[in-house]
């Protein structure tokens, strides 16, 4: 048996260490691994977990929103893969901490740290507890998956994809302020862990969604209409304005980059950021 074939029976991720693969089917497919999907129930995690269940991949869900994750769960078990759905708050080290007791031993070989919230607030408005919440949710959250995923694949490596915004990079409406920085967090934390793990056998990378129409949008969208948020309804003209594709996007176009960092398409990509976001960040 030579190196690399007693490398893949130990369970460790390819990282390009496999000869040539024979066809794009093969390096496309995620049969035979396990990913595990935060904010599964919904929008963006949601397309995911749909994409990843045709790829093959064997899937862990976790949401805060159980109604979801099971209807999610339904349509995710169609290739004879498995499918665990956890309802899970990610807010707190003690809850992401029992999760991964939970799934244990059973350890997933990618994470995609999707769940996340994005509620409005004039920064002079912002409390301890409201702060707080959005950087446990978003970011801290973040965190402590990575670190328990890190601590429990270690010699066997793994890919971490983690879920950023384009908010980071450029604020484009007021009231965003904590948002912004827990973003932000999550691209430095991905950079950190790319630097720290690469060589370790950890591939990790960021995506920067915008402008993608999920419940979560939507409903910001229809307060800003139904309660005429001026400032809201100019700041969406504004931002509409800057989509060089002229469109909003649809979750499976984030969940098709998603997929093709987690695959061994993407087996050279470490440490990056890669925008969805229909141009906003090109101009
Ligand atoms: P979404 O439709 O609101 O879905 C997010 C999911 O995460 C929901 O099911 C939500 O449950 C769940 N969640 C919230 N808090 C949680 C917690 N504490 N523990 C576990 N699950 C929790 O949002 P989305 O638009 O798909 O966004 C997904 C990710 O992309 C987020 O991180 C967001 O910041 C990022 N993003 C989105 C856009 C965009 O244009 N859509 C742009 C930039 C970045 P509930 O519905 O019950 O809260």
């Amino acid at each position: 048996m030579n190196k690399i074939t007693a490398l893949e029976k130990t369970g460790k991720i390819n990282l390009s260490l496999k000869e040539e693969p024979s066809s794009l089917n093969e390096i496309v497919s995620l049969k035979g691994r396990k990913t595990l999907i935060s904010g599964a129930a919904s929008g963006i995690g949601r397309a995911i977990a749909i994409r990843f269940a045709e790829a093959g991949s064997d899937l862990i869900l976790v949401d805060i929103d159980k109604k979801g994750l099971d209807e999610v769960k339904e349509k995710t078990q169609l290739n004879g893969n498995a499918v665990l759905a956890l309802c899970s708050d990610l807010s707190g080290k003690d809850a992401v901490r029992d999760l991964w007791e939970t799934i244990s031993p059973d350890v997933p070989d990618t994470i995609v740290n999707n769940a996340g919230i994005y509620p409005f607030k004039d920064y002079l408005q912002i409390d301890r507890n409201f702060y707080e919440n959005t950087l446990e949710v978003n970011l801290n959250s973040v965190f402590w998956m990575c670190q328990n995923f890190i601590r429990k694949r270690g010699s066997r490596g793994g890919i971490i994809i983690n879920i950023s915004s384009i908010e980071a990079l450029i604020p484009f409406k007021e009231d965003m302020a904590h948002y912004s920085v827990s973003k932000a967090g999550v691209m430095a934390l991905t950079r950190s862990l790319a630097r720290d793990y690469g060589r370790k056998g950890f591939r990790v990378n960021c995506v920067l969604p915008g402008a993608i129409r999920t419940p979560g949008t939507e409903s910001l969208v229809k307060k800003a209409i139904t309660k005429l948020q001026l400032n809201l309804i100019r700041a969406g003209i504004n931002f509409n304005s800057r989509l060089t594709l002229g469109r909003w996007g649809k979750p499976d176009e984030v969940a098709k980059v998603v997929l093709f960092i987690a695959s061994d398409m993407a087996s050279y990509v470490q440490g990056t950021m890669i925008p969805v976001d229909g141009g906003f960040l090109s101009c």
